[in-house]
């Protein structure tokens, strides 16, 4: 058994080797004295974890660098080729899977779409698959892989890799970590989506230098990701940041969690597509609008979001109306958690030409002056990628901070 003093020389460098990994993730090329002064550590404990990092073929020496500090010094940087990592996301309909570098650059992508009423295991299969797909690839590059990653639209018992609810799928107690472990003999990672979504954004997009922002995914559902002070938002259990169902109208419709009127059930992309089709429906005789050809009830939310572009009234109304209860929804938010930047990602980046005025219009409104003095709200760029990266995000940093512990 390992003694305390052990126990604590090993907790000091684990958190030592994470400060000195994460300001080269961030500050790179670097040298050892610019690393010292960002991570406060003194210059013989950078060089010991700088050699180890060395050694194990994750940090590689550049040429000769001008240090901004005034010293020169020979500048670091993460190894490219240090490992890989996969990145899967299950979500409702699609499998999305991912491998990157060991600066996350992507090097292996795969989507596939499914029919929703798919039998749990044939999806978990398919999944698995694509993951094999990846290691092949790793492998014929001889790249080590490091870890795993997987998103799921639901709440996660993030200690037991265990999902164990995603109402849009209608899955329950699914112990995930356990089934891809088994199999793939890797760290396995398990998060919600959306908590992915934020961490990806804070890693590898807008918010690199935003410790306090709100991430909102808006999938099939709506789910968020709240970091507060640079870190993830994870509550008393971790099922922090279920935004999707802030009651908004108790007489309003049925959600997919068994309450009414949820924020999801206004603003959701699924939601906001059915109310569509049901306006087509009752829009009979003469004022049908032309584009639907045939049954309204093939149409998608893509589609939607296309007509409204190219000025259809009443998909344009709809995106509007998405603009508005999103607004309301961000305010209070805002009121709440005071965060620099909001973003909004997944489905409505195509339609944010008309959400984003309506939407801006309706946070001036109804967010208190103090707060939104500074409040930046933007559609994430990386669209569709920002949960894949995110589960890579998650790799990276736990298995980052084990690294140097030798
Ligand atoms: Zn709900």
């Amino acid at each position: 058994m390992q003694s305390n003093q052990t126990a604590d020389q090993e907790s000091v460098r684990r958190v030592n080797s994470s400060l000195v990994m994460n300001a080269l993730r961030l500050h790179a090329p670097i040298s050892r004295a610019e690393l010292a002064n960002i991570t406060k550590l003194n210059r013989s404990t950078i060089s010991n974890i700088v050699n180890i990092l060395i050694e194990d073929g994750m940090v590689l020496e550049l040429d000769t660098l001008e240090s901004k500090i005034g010293r020169p010094g020979i500048a670091l940087a993460l190894r490219p080729d240090g490992g890989a990592v996969i990145g899967v996301e299950i979500g409702v309909g699609f499998i999305r899977v991912i491998l990157t570098d060991f600066v996350a650059n992507i090097l292996w992508r795969e989507l596939v779409d499914y029919p929703t009423d798919k039998p749990q295991i044939e999806i978990l299969l398919k999944a698995q698959d694509l993951i094999d797909e990846a290691i092949a690839f790793a492998n014929k590059k001889q790249l080590r892989i490091l870890g795993m990653g997987l998103g799921v639209p639901g709440l996660v018992d993030v200690q037991k890799g265990l999902l164990l609810f995603a109402p849009n799928l209608g899955w329950q107690d699914v112990p995930l970590r356990l089934m891809f472990g088994q199999r793939f003999h890797m760290p396995v990672y398990v998060e919600n989506e959306a908590n992915l979504g934020a961490l990806g954004e804070y890693y590898f997009g807008v918010c690199r230098n935003v410790d306090n922002f709100i991430y909102i995914s808006s999938g099939v559902g709506l789910g968020g990701g709240v970091i507060i002070n640079g870190k993830l938002f994870k509550g008393g259990r971790g099922f922090a940041g279920e935004i999707g169902h802030i009651q908004r109208d108790p007489q309003g419709e049925r959600c997919g969690c068994g309450r009414r009127g949820c924020w999801e059930t206004q603003v959701g992309p699924r939601a906001v597509l059915q109310r569509v089709k049901q306006s087509i429906k009752a829009n009979t005789g003469q004022t049908k609008p032309n584009y639907i050809q045939g049954d309204p009830e093939k149409l998608t939310f893509e589609q939607v979001v296309d007509y409204a572009l190219k000025g259809d009234q009443l998909c344009r109304s709809a995106m509007e109306q998405v603009g508005e209860n999103l607004g309301r929804g961000i305010a209070d938010l805002s009121n709440i958690f005071n965060p620099q930047m909001v973003v909004i990602g997944g489905a409505f980046y195509p339609a944010r030409e008309i959400i984003l005025p309506v939407l801006e219009r309706t946070i001036a409104n109804e967010t208190l002056p103090a707060v939104k003095q500074d409040l930046r709200v933007i559609f994430s760029e990386h669209g569709a990628d920002a949960n894949v990266l995110g589960a890579i995000a998650i790799v990276l940093d736990d298995i980052l901070r084990g690294i140097a512990l030798v």
